[in-house]
């Protein structure tokens, strides 16, 4: 689809190196706001890091003001993405139900004021209830259960391909299985040193994912970031009757299910837990026996008619955390044409469209003028002035 094997250019306006949700967007949004020579490098294939092995929920039950803003926009672009990129079935409309324990009612009763409040379309529904759109469900220990009838999930890779696609409509150019090797900061112009060859360029924006810590060094800045391993699996039920028809995140076992479009269902743990340090070049990328069993049994419990489903696949991806789980989405205290979209912490897929046209709006016309990205700042943790948030962890 247009990944040239070698740079074209040689000279340019911006280079995005990652071609991740991240890198992608801002690759998009920049030449959409007209800035025609923008280069993004990939050193796999698209969407070959963190995004691809996403899970890819879309819902937005934040806890903070710039996160709200975020998700309620992505959640536009997802709902006009088919129209927009000419596709099918990126974005797949579920619904999404979050069960949430009795000791958690308040925080969550509080949230949902407040999320309803800036206009998130969200609402309680009884555990009674519950049991007629999730029939079978266990309901021991759901105190609290919120429906979001406009959430659901995309694919990742889909997504990612059609965005950059329509970047190279919009005149840019993208390379794959190129690695940024190295950057000289030394001149008033930034040169990117790939694999493929140098490029001169004037703006650098790091959107390297589990990686963007090597590339900071490089942008002569140390990120606070920490690698952890997360892992999922995919079962077949072993009937027909799967009662997983919606996205659910379960914070009282802290599990996320949801189906696929082909019936298989996929599980992950959420927080909190201990996070996995983990080298991103050097990571077991199959799920531990122990997980698999684990998980096995913690979706046999909340959803006993998939009891016993047989395990068809196992992955495991990296989350790239901040210390307050948000991104560091900016320019770069060190060098003013350097721009960071780092730290996606593990819930980062579903609010990056806008924080990609965010950072391009900040590129192109000095701020960002979608949504006040400010609280992300890149000085944040030597401030003191961190993100808060209710539930902590991925949830946020
Ligand atoms: C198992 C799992 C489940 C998740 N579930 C969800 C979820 O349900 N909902 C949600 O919103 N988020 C979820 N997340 C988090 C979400 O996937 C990430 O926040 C998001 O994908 C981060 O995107 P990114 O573009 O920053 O990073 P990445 O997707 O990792 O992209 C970075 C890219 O940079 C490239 N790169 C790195 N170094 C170089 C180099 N030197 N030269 C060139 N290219 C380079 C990499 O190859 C990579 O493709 C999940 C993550 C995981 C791992």
């Amino acid at each position: 689809m247009g990944a040239s094997l070698f740079i074209m250019r040689n000279k340019t306006d911006a280079v995005v190196i990652g071609g991740g949700a991240l890198g992608a967007s801002i690759f998009y949004y920049l030449t959409k706001l007209g800035m025609k020579d923008v280069v993004l490098i990939e050193k796999g294939e698209l969407a070959s890091g963190s995004t691809g092995d996403s899970a890819a929920f879309i819902r937005q039950h934040y806890s903070n003001d710039v996160s709200i803003q975020l998700v309620k926009k992505s959640l536009e672009f997802f709902q006009g993405f088919n129209n927009e990129f000419s596709c099918n079935n990126v974005f797949v409309n579920t619904g999404w139900f979050f069960l949430v324990p009795h000791h958690a009612a308040d925080v969550f009763d509080s949230n949902m004021i407040r999320l309803k409040n800036e206009g998130i379309k969200t609402w309680s529904v009884s555990v009674s209830d519950l049991l007629d759109e999730l029939p079978g469900i266990n309901t021991d220990g759901i105190g609290r259960v919120a429906f979001e009838p406009e959430s659901g999930y995309v694919d990742p890779h889909a997504m990612v391909e059609a965005v950059v696609n329509q970047g190279v409509k919009n005149g840019g150019e993208f390379t794959i299985n190129n690695p940024v090797i190295g950057i000289d900061t030394s001149g008033n112009t930034s040169i990117v040193k790939t694999s493929a060859g140098d490029i001169d360029t004037k703006i650098v924006i790091n959107a390297a994912g589990p990686w963007a810590h090597q590339i900071g060094l490089w942008m002569d800045i140390d990120l606070p970031l920490e690698i952890s391993r997360e892992q999922d699996i995919m079962v077949r039920p072993n009937n027909d009757a799967s009662t997983i028809t919606r996205c659910v995140s379960n914070m009282v076992d802290r599990t996320y299910i949801r189906a696929e479009p082909d019936g298989l269902v996929l599980v992950g743990t959420g927080h909190p837990k201990e996070n996995e340090p983990a080298n991103p070049d050097l990571y077991k990328k199959e799920a531990d026996q122990e997980f698999v069993a684990e998980t096995s049994r913690l979706l046999g419990h909340r959803f006993p008619s998939l009891s016993g489903s047989e395990v068809v696949k196992s992955w495991a991806g990296l989350y790239t955390i901040t210390p307050d789980w948000n991104m560091i989405l900016d320019r770069s205290p060190v060098h003013e044409n350097h721009y960071l979209a780092v730290g996606g912490s593990g819930h980062s897929l579903k609010i990056s469209p806008a924080m990609g046209q965010c950072l391009a709006e900040m590129i192109v016309f000095g701020e960002a003028k979608t949504v006040d990205i400010s609280d992300l700042n890149a000085r944040r943790f030597d401030t003191g002035q961190i993100v808060q948030s209710t539930y902590g962890g991925n949830r946020n």
